[in-house]
């Protein structure tokens, strides 16, 4: 009877896919789920969206989309987050190039590079100007001096973020290139991040050369990207992954590897810079979701896949260039048949890593798994905890048996928690909720390949946590936020911060709070992109908060400072809230 019983498909709404429409019907083939392309009048388990959280309403299920990702990892915003991470933590975060944000920071980039020139005379830097909420290299250019800055027009109108060029990239036959990772962060809170095994690699169409005067506007030499360089005479599409101007990153690898390189260590220090990138934005993302999806209301959960751009220098460090919300999930590509007729013919290349990562990504997040799993617990829980009285009772324990009852109780406090876990979803956030709960014949897993997903957190989470620091910041700064539905702190909450954490005292008076809160909150909405809604941002918050805990502890390094100030905060609010659990 059980092999016979209907499989639960999970069900997906693909309707608002736009271009990863492709990829991921192949995904649902593969993966036998069913596929509503025109939407459904019931909920669905999956939603998957082309470009953003709110492409639909939604108040069940999971959704492939974070609220306000598109808005983190904007150039500005990404530059501003690396710079709050770099003032804390320099050495950790030096995959990431120097960058200023213009206009506001131009006379301070002026200063700088005319400092560091000083000082260093034989530095003879390069600078790329990019556009912010530009892509595909649109309008960015390279510099030689500060004062080559185009101030006309577009800087006032578009802001930007200049940054030093990296002059010296690892090349593969004497071009330039980039990579493509894909990074799936599976949920935020607690934090889940996994790393595709495999990416692209982009390649130039011009043999580089370091930059001169003379080379700096050549795009196909210094810019690696796709949507450029397919317009040189030089690209090459290939059927193959290991050649062409777009090739599997794996491909690359074997081949420093067959010169000798030290993949492992090139493989750890990219994990790295991914687990900090997350980290950096993990606080103002947060943000986000408890303003869209406040906590006790009914509405999805998220995970999203994220492309990470990375230029390997030429001593096999990575950099960090951007990370894109909405990576390139097409898989086929434009071809000139013949003089001005276009065919969209299928790029193997891109199936081949970005039908694994969709695939992999809905396997990671199939609801019908985690119930499955689930109901394997509870057969197991009985089964053992019979088996195990009964030994008790007959006999002395051997040692297969003092493991077998370690193993009966593991299992029982982890039913614990799953009963506990069942008892506070409601039927809409359940897990599996369109389908019902069968003894299923053997799954399409058993024939998939396996996962192209590596989990990198919590897996090295002990590594990271101390940097985890802004995090903390941001629930201070969202406990203060009181009324849900908001990204920004009124002057009363920033007042009763300071109150309830105790930081006022007869140096620093009420009055000098308010006159703090004005200023900075000032400041930051005179340069903000957001405009619809008044009062003190994050970063706004996190600079008052940084300043405050200078004050209170002079001598020590920054990070301590904040490290310190985060934990009398958090101890005075426990205190107050008689329980410490909140902030554990
Ligand atoms: P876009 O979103 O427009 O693609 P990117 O930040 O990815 O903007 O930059 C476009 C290209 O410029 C990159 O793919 C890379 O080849 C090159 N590039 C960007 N920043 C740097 C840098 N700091 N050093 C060297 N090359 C860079």
């Amino acid at each position: 009877g059980a092999q016979t019983a209907r499989r639960p498909g999970v069900t997906v709404d693909s309707s608002k896919a736009k271009t990863s429409l492709e990829a991921l019907k192949i995904s649902l083939r593969q993966l036998r789920w069913k596929e509503f392309p025109f939407g459904r009048r019931l909920p669905c388990d999956i939603y998957w969206h082309g470009v953003s959280f709110h492409d639909n309403n939604i108040f069940s299920g999971q959704v492939n989309k974070f609220p306000g990702m598109m808005e983190t990892v904007r150039k500005i915003t990404l530059s501003r987050a690396m710079r709050t991470m770099q003032d804390l933590f320099p050495l950790e975060y030096n995959f990431y190039p120097r960058s200023w944000i213009l206009p506001e920071e131009l006379p301070l980039f002026v200063a700088e590079v005319r400092m560091m020139k000083d000082s260093n005379p034989s530095w003879k830097p390069t600078f790329i100007v990019k556009p912010d909420g530009g892509c595909q290299g649109d309008g960015i250019y390279l510099i030689k001096d500060p004062s080559d800055i185009r101030l006309t027009g577009s800087i006032q109108s578009r802001p930007a973020v200049v940054q030093e060029y990296i002059c010296k990239p690892l090349l593969v036959d004497k071009l330039k290139f980039d990579i493509r990772l894909y990074v799936l962060l599976k949920s935020l809170e607690p934090l889940e991040i996994y790393i595709a095994k495999d990416g692209l690699s982009r390649f130039c169409t011009e043999p580089y050369q370091e930059p001169t005067l003379k080379n700096l506007h050549q795009v196909f030499m210094h810019l690696t990207n796709y949507s450029l360089n397919i317009h040189s005479g030089n690209f090459i599409h290939s059927d193959s992954v290991n050649t062409g101007s777009k090739r599997t990153f794996s491909s690359i690898l074997c081949r420093l590897s067959s010169r000798g390189a030290d993949i492992k260590k090139l493989w750890s220090d990219i994990i790295s810079l991914v687990i900090k990138t997350i980290i950096a934005l993990t606080p103002e993302l947060k943000v986000y979701y408890q303003s869209d999806i406040p906590a006790g209301k009914p509405g999805p959960t998220c995970f999203q896949i994220l492309g990470f751009d990375i230029l390997l220098m030429k001593n096999l460090k990575p950099m960090l260039l951007e990370v894109n919300a909405n990576p390139s999930m097409r898989i086929e590509h434009e071809q000139e048949l013949s003089p001005g007729v276009f065919e969209n013919v299928p790029s193997p290349v891109d199936e081949e890593v970005k039908v694994a990562v969709i695939r992999d990504t809905l396997r990671l997040v199939d609801p019908l798994k985690k119930k499955r799993k689930d109901t394997q617990l509870i057969d197991d829980y009985s089964y053992f905890s019979l088996h195990h009285c009964k030994k008790c009772c007959f006999s002395e324990p051997s040692m297969k048996d003092k493991q077998h009852k370690h193993r009966s109780l593991k299992l029982s406090l982890k039913l614990k928690f799953y009963l506990k876990l069942g008892s506070c979803q409601s039927p809409e956030q359940a897990p599996g909720a369109s389908g019902e709960l069968a003894a299923a014949p053997p799954s399409p897993e058993a024939a998939l390949p396996s996962l192209c997903l590596k989990q990198v957190f919590p897996k090295y989470a002990k590594q990271f946590s101390y940097l985890r620091l802004v995090d903390r910041v941001a629930a201070l700064f969202i406990h203060f936020l009181g009324v849900k539905g908001t990204t920004k702190l009124g002057p009363t909450g920033f007042r009763t911060f300071i109150r309830n954490c105790k930081l006022s005292n007869s140096n620093f008076s009420m009055a000098a709070v308010d006159i703090l809160y004005i200023d900075i909150t000032r400041r930051w909405n005179s340069m903000g992109i957001d405009h619809k809604e008044s009062g003190m941002c994050l970063q706004a918050f996190v600079e008052a908060f940084f300043c405050l805990a200078q004050k209170k502890f002079k001598s020590l390094p920054l990070h301590e400072q904040v490290a310190q100030l985060v934990e009398l905060c958090e101890c005075r609010l426990a205190a107050l809230h008689g329980k410490r659990l909140l902030w554990g």
